[in-house]
């Protein structure tokens, strides 16, 4: 194909996608020459329904397609247990090692001033009236160790001073300027067992 203003369009926008350089995209773009059209037609719908039927829980803010999420519904699951994570993805990933039961917190970010993410920009309110609630005997404190991460802690740390609860953060197997989600399950695994008190 050359000079195709549709495949070029279809590969600009594929660039865009994380991890997705534009030989990749280029490379995706031109694939879709070669599939069935009723293929094309399942992508599009699929990206549609990823789009239309996946939201926040309302507790958790967790993305799932149903509200409250099964975390927050499932009553075998300890509810005193609090783990304050960064985003979905590492929810996912505690998930997979099957070596949390407790409940989550989803921030939706982390405080970055460069940025102009703010208190104000978290999901720090809901997470106050979780504490309000009560039920709580531990939060673990498990927002990656970047630079924001860290600052970020320290301030949930001082938002917990006060609180009647255990406040532990993640073991040091994850170092800093990692992701949860980058780790294998044993070392997160470890992780979660080996918390100390924050
Ligand atoms: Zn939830």
């Amino acid at each position: 194909v050359i000079h195709s203003k549709s495949v070029e369009d279809l590969a600009a926008r594929l660039a865009a996608f994380p991890g997705i350089g534009p030989k990749t995209a280029l490379r995706l773009a031109l694939h879709v020459l070669r599939i069935p059209p009723q293929e094309v037609e399942a992508l599009a719908r699929s990206i549609l329904q990823v789009q239309q039927r996946v939201r926040r829980c309302a507790v958790c803010h967790v993305m799932t397609e149903t509200d409250p999420c099964p975390v927050c519904t499932d009553q075998g699951r300890d509810q005193g247990l609090l783990m304050v994570v960064e985003d979905s993805e590492d929810v996912a990933a505690v998930e997979r090692t099957g070596a949390y039961r407790g409940r989550y917190h989803v921030l939706g970010g982390v405080l970055s001033p460069l940025e102009g993410v703010g208190p104000q920009d978290l999901n720090l309110d809901s997470l106050r009236a979780r504490l309000r609630t009560g039920g709580l005997r531990e939060v673990i404190l498990a927002v990656n160790p970047t630079l924001e991460g860290e600052a970020t802690t320290l301030y949930l740390q001082r938002l917990l001073r006060d609180a009647d609860l255990a406040v532990t953060r993640l073991a040091r197997g994850i170092p800093v300027g990692g992701q949860l989600d980058q780790y294998d399950e044993v070392t997160l695994e470890k992780a979660i067992t080996g918390r100390s008190p924050a």
